[in-house]
């Protein structure tokens, strides 16, 4: 595993088997330098386990890096089950996942991710404590989406400033793909402060409702990358700023919510040669584990969230500034800070 190409000295890595429920998961802890590791636990049916493995290293890197750009007292982490969501589950194998979470001593806190949701949190947390995103309890915090909106939403508003001069986005066009819970919060906002919305989605129910709520124009789902639209803004699935989709892109902005928007590590730089301002996803979308973070810390407290989303909105200042000061692209300048944010936390500086 050390010679893996995703393997970026990660702490540790464990796995977990268990006979009888059928439980074969990994927990990946990238690194504990800021604090626990903390991180979602996605459930997938990878064809290999080498593929489990891979996700799990890369997925626990981003969390690390999310976790320091929201200036948050939290290490990185991931869990992968390996199963299928929709066939697989059950009340013993989420049970023997909890153990398995509680074996790390608080090492890694779990949430939810793809494939895996707040009533199967609920049966986690009946074996551990190192569990957050739940519905109920003492400090739960609920959905996190209307946060991540708002933190996209007023991402989006720095991008614009920087990209058109002014953050004002009344009749600015923007094309929002998926309107799913972050989507659907973000264009309510963007509606309210008068912004010409094209929206696509594959779940209809989901698209009419955006459209009558917001007066969203609907788009063809292939058809949003060729929108005559200043802000493109994923909100839907990964790996969507691709060779193919970035010549057909308009806009000067791409900013959403969606994790893993780039589909290469070289589109970071390919948005750059392009005139593109690219707000970067770890950085954008960390309103989300603002709101766990606090539920993690044992009292949820909204100023909180609220404060450290006003922080996350400067950062993201920061790394566009600097970015567009040096002529670096801004996944590159966002990953130079996360790292030296975590860093500076091993050798016990402060450094945001
Ligand atoms: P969601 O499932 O509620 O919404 C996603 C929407 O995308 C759905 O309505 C779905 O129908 C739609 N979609 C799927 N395929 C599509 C396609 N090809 N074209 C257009 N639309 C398509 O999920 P969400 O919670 O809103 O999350 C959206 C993205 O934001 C994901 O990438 C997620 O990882 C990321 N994210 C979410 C949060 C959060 O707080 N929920 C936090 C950080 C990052």
């Amino acid at each position: 595993m050390f010679d893996h190409p995703s393997y970026d000295r990660h702490e540790g890595v464990h796995f977990f088997e268990d006979e009888e429920s059928g439980l074969r998961a990994i927990i990946a802890v990238h690194s504990t330098a800021r604090g626990p590791a903390a991180g979602g636990c996605r459930m997938w049916h990878y064809e290999t386990g080498e593929q489990a493995f891979r996700d799990a290293l890369r997925l626990s890197q981003g969390m690390s890096f999310k976790n320091a750009m929201a200036g948050l007292p939290l290490g990185g982490g991931k869990a992968v089950i390996w199963g299928n969501s929709k066939t697989d589950k059950s009340e013993a194998l989420f049970e023997a996942f909890g153990r398995a979470v509680e074996s790390l001593n608080g090492a890694y806190y779990t949430a939810e991710d793809v494939g895996v949701d707040t009533h199967d949190m609920a049966m986690v947390a009946r074996q551990t404590r190192y569990v957050a995103g739940l519905d109920s309890g003492e400090a739960a915090s609920g959905d996190p989406s209307p946060i991540t909106a708002l933190g996209v939403y007023r991402g989006i508003k720095a991008c614009a400033a920087r990209a058109f001069g002014s953050d004002d986005l009344s009749g600015r066009t923007i094309a929002v793909q998926g309107v799913g819970s972050v989507g659907g919060y973000l264009c309510d906002h963007l509606a309210k402060e008068g912004a010409k919305l094209f929206v696509c989605d594959v779940d209809e129910d989901a698209l009419d409702d955006v459209c009558k709520r917001t007066g969203a124009t609907m788009i063809k789902t292939d058809d949003i990358y060729d929108v005559d639209a200043d802000i493109f803004s994923p909100n839907a699935l990964g790996a969507v700023i691709s060779k193919a989709t970035l010549p057909r892109l308009k806009a000067k902005v791409v900013a959403g919510g969606a994790n893993n928007q780039l589909a290469s590590p070289d589109m970071d730089a390919a948005l750059k040669e392009s005139g593109i301002l690219y707000a970067p996803d770890y950085v954008i979308n960390g309103g989300g584990i603002i709101n766990v973070a606090a539920e993690i810390s044992g009292a949820y407290s909204r100023n909180w969230v609220m404060g450290k989303l006003n922080i996350l909105i400067e950062t993201l200042g920061e790394v566009l500034d600097e970015a567009l000061s040096n002529g670096q692209p801004t996944n590159f300048v966002a990953e130079r800070i996360a790292r030296a944010r975590i860093a500076a936390a091993k050798a016990g500086e402060t450094s945001d």
